[in-house]
């Protein structure tokens, strides 16, 4: 069925007038420990903080759970949930081979896909994803279409990052050398900035938590005309800017045979870079390339699960803390993780680096993994002003965690525990733009039995399948890198 056509879990909670709230005596962080307070929210915005307040619209009682800001899922690729878990163990262009021979080619898997990723990172403390989406050449606008609908009816704020190329997926691999000709993309780059021009004009919708972001897949796989339009559509209609950068050590041979320089002079080169502009996994950077990203205050999605699972290597996150550069956190898409739980991807991108610097004091403390979960994720969308804190005026993107939960106690540190243990049902409430999306740990915006239905039914058990254009890529591959046999 065409996502247009009604099929719908429940859209009604974005067309309600919004309630007020009032949250009472909750655990907030104080500076050095935690207070309790009561929150009012008015207007889908933080309309006051204080140890007692008289309650206004629907009173939910926050004893024994801690409210922070909602955390911002920076980097995904939705549709990759089809793909989950089906993938063995190749590093990312075989494994990005084998993802594009099996990819989703109707709208409303898509659309399904959209809420799946919705309810799972909300579920996980996200009130905010950034959905680097794959799209179907020939069906780009109805794709874009497809997600923007899910996003709506889940209600999690949206930034919808149609993934955009102009050249074909072999030519992300280095040649070493070799003549290679390559076939022309699907789509060129002047048809491809038409279609990103009507996608902004039908979905970019601040106002209703839906944001069309100008984000090129990588310079592997972007000519130089990509780039330039995707900065002049930005720049006209005030859209942030995302690409993958650096993820594997292939784009960086890649980039000095491509380019004669790293991929980051060449962004910069490109006015690409800048503090609305954020930048997926950030791997294989040099200290003069961490300088240029702290110059232009570029902020990097740190996705350490995938960099895990496709063996693409630790990106320096410290080294980025101590140059100044913003740093926050993502799932990446489901086929590289396999999951969209964005506590796992804060507790793994935290600890994972003490293995990198043996000087434990620029190790990541649980509240700054906090802190660069929300305020960093905020500040690379640009909007470190309406998000991201527990600051009255600040639109409420607000989750509540059960202190009581098991996985919770006994009492200790919250903080500490929420980010170093494994929470397990720990939302208790979640709130997005002022409205209510999760309560009593239920989502009420989405009918989970009915996805789960829908999920199951639209898939099936893939093992052992061949993927072609793996094959075509492999000998390639292990040649340029310097594997041994073909
Ligand atoms: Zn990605």
């Amino acid at each position: 069925m065409h996502p247009a056509q009604g099929f719908c879990y429940r859209a009604i909670l974005r067309v309600k007038p919004l309630t007020g709230y009032t949250i009472r005596q909750a655990w907030i962080a104080s500076e050095t420990g935690y207070d309790t307070v009561d929150v009012q929210i008015e207007g889908g915005r933080i309309a006051n903080i204080a140890p007692q307040l008289d309650p206004v619209g629907i009173v939910v009682d926050g004893r024994d759970k801690l409210l922070l800001p909602g955390f911002v899922n920076a980097h995904t690729h939705s549709s990759e949930l089809w793909q989950r878990g089906a993938i063995l163990p190749y590093p990312l262009e075989l494994w990005l081979a084998e993802l594009y021979d099996f990819a989703p080619a109707d709208p409303e898997q898509v659309y399904l896909s959209a809420i799946g990723t919705a309810v799972e990172t909300l579920l996980s403390g996200g009130t905010t994803v950034v959905d680097h989406l794959t799209i179907m050449p020939g069906q780009e606008l109805e794709t874009i279409g497809a997600a923007v609908k899910g996003y709506r009816e889940a209600g999690i704020r949206a930034f919808v990052a149609p993934l955009i190329q102009d050249q074909s997926l072999p030519s992300s691999i280095p040649t070493g050398g070799t003549v290679q000709v390559y076939e022309p993309y699907a789509r060129t780059a002047q048809e491809t900035l038409e279609m990103m021009s009507e996608a902004i004009a039908q979905f970019h919708r601040p106002d209703d938590g839906i944001y069309i972001v100008m984000a090129p897949t990588g310079p592997q796989l972007c000519s130089d005309e990509l780039f330039a339009g995707c900065n002049e559509l930005s720049d006209r209609h005030g859209l942030c800017r995302h690409t993958h950068l650096l993820e594997s050590k292939a784009q960086k041979l890649l980039a000095e045979e491509k380019y004669g320089c790293t991929a980051v002079e060449y962004l910069k080169r490109l006015e690409f870079l800048g503090p609305r502009t954020s930048l997926a996994h950030c791997v294989w950077l040099n200290d003069h390339d961490i300088q240029l990203l702290a110059a232009t205050q570029s902020t990097v999605v740190h996705n350490p699960l995938s960099n895990l699972r496709l063996g693409s290597g630790i990106a320096p996150i410290l080294k980025y803390r101590q140059a100044g550069v913003n740093v926050t956190f993502g799932c990446d898409g489901s086929a590289s993780n396999d999951s969209q739980d964005l506590l796992e991807a804060i507790k793994i991108g935290s600890i994972l680096h003490n293995v990198t610097d043996f000087d434990y004091r620029h190790w990541i403390t649980p509240r700054q993994a906090v802190s660069m979960a929300a305020l960093g994720g905020a500040t690379g969308l640009g909007m470190q002003d309406q998000i991201g804190s527990l600051d009255v005026g600040k639109l409420a993107d607000l989750v509540l965690y059960d202190l009581t939960s098991l996985s919770l106690l006994p009492r200790t540190d919250p903080i500490g525990l929420l980010v170093l243990g494994r929470p397990v049902q720990a939302v208790h409430s979640a709130w997005v733009g002022g409205r209510q999306v999760i309560a009593d740990g239920n989502m009420t915006t989405v009918n989970v039995h009915q996805l789960r239905q829908e999920l199951f039914a639209r898939s099936q058990w893939a093992v052992d399948r061949q993927s072609p254009t793996r094959d075509a890529l492999e000998a390639r591959y292990r040649s340029v890198m310097g594997l041994q046999g073909d």
